[in-house]
């Protein structure tokens, strides 16, 4: 990549179209061939840049999208996305209109929803939410009745059906016959919907660790976000499905001063960190509202500046952070410095791990500040 196009930035993360590539090709591998993959946008692209993700995932033939909120779906439209676009919550009726405009598909919550959005003389696409057992959105599996009306409903051209699966991370013998059975209700009532005769549309339950711990279910599309970033919840999981997934993410910031410091004085807020002998530190032009924890202050995180780890001192300020240079040499102002990157030391999942969250909330919470940059 050219230093120059970065040159000026003090914080940005950077989006490895390689890897990602890498991961959906890893995903087809894995799927049926009638089963696509809906990539899942929400929240920014779990932090990485959500229009920058979804040109890169149109380049190399995604056309299946999911996003949280209509905000997101018509950022897409905005920006040229091109293709299907699910959203996945709630919608509020007045802006029903908006989905028509913008060509996007939303998630029916429940039956008392689709009454609601039937009634505004709008013909809209929609895919029918089923609750299964995570007691979230989606009409309860059981009311069939509901459901067929649902389908019936003069307003609603109905694309699909889908539940989500709740504890499909697990592998405790509990939680895998709880998700067996939410995958045989879903299946028994889309046999019942088919033997009405109902065109019931694509049917997806699986998302990231549907499709690695339930590989075999058989279905239109896996709702992946996690796997196309190439993240895992936590280290050390066991899967039943091993993809080679690549991350897409690295997080970048600058040195932009170096001090020397003597033993016993102390830097930053709280003045939390003491010198235990002279020091050279260098402060970093990154902090927790870009998105970087303030829980981790003072807890040895690491950096890599000049190919050498360097530790994080004293607490995490608002725009700033400081780190401990003195076992590295010829460090200066300017320099890059990587907060998140593929070392074991600086993964995503690590850093997650010490603020005990799972990747994607460390990474949904990158904020605007940060600059993305497809490499
Ligand atoms: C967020 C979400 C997904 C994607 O989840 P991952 O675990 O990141 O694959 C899929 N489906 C629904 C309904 C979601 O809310």
């Amino acid at each position: 990549m050219d230093e120059n196009n970065v040159k000026k930035h003090r914080a940005w993360i950077e989006i490895n179209s390689k890897n990602l590539e890498n991961n959906i090709i890893e995903i087809q591998k894995s799927i049926p061939t009638k089963c696509k993959i809906m990539a899942v946008l929400k929240a920014n692209a779990y932090g990485h840049g959500i229009i920058q993700i979804g040109k890169c995932l149109n380049k190399i033939g995604i056309t299946d999208f999911a996003v949280a909120t209509i905000t997101e779906g018509i950022n897409l439209r905005q920006n040229n996305i091109k293709g299907n676009i699910l959203i996945l919550g709630y919608t509020h009726p007045d802006d029903i209109k908006k989905l028509i405009k913008y060509n996007l598909m939303q998630t029916i919550i429940d039956y008392d929803y689709a009454q609601k959005l039937n009634n505004l003389n709008s013909k809209i696409m929609v895919h029918i939410g089923i609750n299964t057992g995570m007691n979230r959105n989606g009409e309860n599996y059981q009311n069939i009745d509901n459901i067929i009306k649902i389908y019936e409903m003069q307003n609603l051209d109905v694309k699909g059906i889908y539940s989500h699966l709740c504890v499909a991370d697990s592998s405790k013998e509990n939680d895998i016959n709880f998700t067996i059975n939410q995958i045989n209700n879903f299946e028994t009532l889309i046999k019942q919907l088919k033997e009405k005769n109902i065109k019931i549309g694509k049917a997806h339950i699986q998302s990231s660790y549907g499709l690695l711990n339930y590989p075999k279910s058989q279905y239109d599309y896996v709702r992946t976000g996690s796997l196309i970033y190439g993240i895992y919840n936590t280290p050390n999981e066991t899967l039943k499905l091993q993809l080679n997934l690549k991350p897409v993410l690295t997080l970048k910031s600058r040195i932009t001063s170096i001090k020397e410091i003597e033993a016993g004085e102390t830097v930053g807020y709280g003045r939390l960190f003491e010198a235990s002998s002279d020091k050279k530190i260098a402060s970093v032009s990154i902090g927790f509202a870009d998105g970087y924890p303030r829980d981790l202050s003072n807890k040895n995180m690491q950096v890599k500046i000049n190919n050498k780890f360097a530790t994080i001192i004293g607490r995490i300020c608002m725009d700033q952070l400081m780190i401990d240079i003195s076992n590295i040499e010829n460090v200066q102002v300017g320099d890059i410095v990587t907060l998140i990157g593929n070392e074991e030391e600086i993964s995503a999942m690590k850093i997650a791990e010490e603020e005990n969250t799972i990747t994607c909330e460390l990474l949904s919470r990158f904020g605007n500040r940060v600059e993305r940059i497809i490499v």
